[in-house]
């Protein structure tokens, strides 16, 4: 590849038995790719615990217990095996790590202890099939990564929340003062989290009840009531109406502490919902629900939006010729090549398969048909080695459709889809967005 970004995000660096990783190697790194990530094997710990030190992002430690059977233990001159106090004492203990252990280890709680308690940040037994290891480092990656900003709307009287150090921690405070009103702010801010305090709900108590009731509303919206006082008659007529939680309010600290938790959980689960994870796009659900919310927006601030499709062209050639592990690379390439185009409003969502979809807020249709060409031309700039040094350059097509011409996210696919396809019809590496129904 000519082009020198890097080609996965996250990296896993990982200490292991030499036998294991010989075995393994090609197809861990196999699976790990289709997750965005890289793994780099070590089977001896100076090198490890260096590398350790020397990182600069924030890549995974992975540890093998097993690779103590055949580390010899400089300490002594004796050709001791390592023992497993001797390895944790020499990890940088300014990092966390993945323990992979074997069951009859896991079975000791001592030695689990004694491994939780050394900067273990998770531990797995032995046997782990590669796509189930990959996919559970996946998820510490995804709850390591800064993440989208949640949003919390709170009604009721405040109680000293410290909205700084909450936007520090990727939640966004906002205060709403009218229980009748909420519903209204509820469905222009899309907030994860609703905060409702127990003297507000016992003022409106259909005020949660026409939130949830909303068929549009978000099933995964969060409804929580924030209880001043134990009363287990009002807690039992707010579960019944539609509460999801109770929070005690104690202090407010400690209630923020429980809003940040809640906050990362709602977080992980949509990035694991919504997005792709061989490139952390949105994906298709992901995207849906951006574009809804979107055109929401664009309508409330009376702004166009233009909504592109592109396809790969020949793309199952690509596959058939130079094989489906290169496909892969030609898919990543062009995920990366179309993210600097893209706004902070924007949205790039990696559809399905080599269909990718773009929205571009506040843009007309022809400036979105501009604005896929330029991005065609980039990508049809980049050189592939398809081996031997031999280069090759590969194109896509794409349909562009325009809000408010098209009021729907279906409506605009459909559109843009057809676009698409005549983009093909007319000799493909092109971008077709005709003006009308
Ligand atoms: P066209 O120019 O008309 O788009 O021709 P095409 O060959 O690209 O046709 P089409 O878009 O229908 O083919 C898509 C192919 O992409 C079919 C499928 O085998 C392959 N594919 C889908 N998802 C992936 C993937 O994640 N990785 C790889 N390597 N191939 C994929
Ligand atoms: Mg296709
Ligand atoms: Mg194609």
């Amino acid at each position: 590849m000519t082009s020198d970004a890097p080609l996965y995000k996250n990296h896993v660096l990982m200490l292991s038995q030499t036998f294991f990783v010989k075995d393994n190697e090609a197809e861990l790194l196999l699976c790990a790719h289709k997750y965005d990530f890289d793994i780099v094997f070590f089977n001896e710990i100076h090198a490890f615990a260096n590398a350790v030190q020397n990182d600069q992002g924030n890549s995974l430690f992975v540890i093998d217990l097993d690779a103590l059977h055949n580390m010899q233990s400089d300490m002594q001159d004796s050709r001791k095996t390592l023992m497993l106090s001797e390895l944790l004492a020499r990890l940088p203990a300014t990092h966390s790590y993945v323990y992979l252990q074997s069951v009859r280890q896991g079975g000791r709680f001592l030695l689990q202890q004694r491994l939780v308690d050394s900067n273990c940040l998770a531990y797995a037994e032995k046997p782990i099939a590669n796509d189930v290891l990959v996919d559970k480092l996946f998820t510490l990656f995804v709850q390591k990564r800064r993440g989208d900003l949640v949003r919390l709307i709170y009604l009721g009287e405040p109680v000293g929340l410290d909205a700084a150090a909450l936007l520090a921690r990727r939640v966004e405070l906002i205060y709403h003062a009218d229980p009748q009103t909420l519903h209204v702010r509820v469905k222009e801010l899309q907030p994860d989290i609703v905060v409702i305090t127990d003297l507000e709900y016992e003022r409106t108590e259909a005020v949660v009840r026409v939130l949830k009731k909303n068929i549009e509303a978000d099933p995964v919206r969060e409804i929580a009531l924030l209880q001043h006082a134990p009363d287990t008659a009002l807690t039992r007529r707010a579960l019944a109406s539609g509460f999801d939680a109770i929070l005690p309010m104690t202090d407010p600290h400690v209630l923020g502490e429980q809003l940040i938790n809640r906050a990362d959980k709602i977080r992980v689960n949509k990035d694991l919902i919504g997005k792709d994870r061989a490139t952390g796009l949105l994906n298709k659900i992901g995207l849906q629900k951006k574009a809804q919310d979107l055109i929401r927006q664009a309508s409330q601030e009376n702004r166009p939006l233009a909504f592109g499709v592109i396809d790969i062209d020949k793309f199952k050639t690509i596959n058939d010729t130079w094989g489906h592990y290169f496909g892969d690379i030609v898919i990543k390439r062009l995920s990366l090549c179309l993210s600097p185009h893209v706004g902070e409003r924007d949205l790039l969502s990696r559809f399905g398969g080599e269909e990718f979809v773009l929205v571009f807020w506040d843009c007309t249709l022809e400036q979105g048909r501009q604005r896929l060409d330029a991005m065609r031309t980039a990508f049809g700039a980049i050189a592939f080695d398809i081996g031997n040094g031999e280069l090759r350059h590969f194109s896509f097509s794409g349909g562009v459709a325009a809000y408010p011409e098209h009021k729907s996210e279906n409506e605009l696919f459909l559109r843009a889809d057809a676009m698409l396809y005549e983009a093909k019809q007319g000799g493909r590496n092109r971008i077709c967005a005709a003006p009308g129904a």
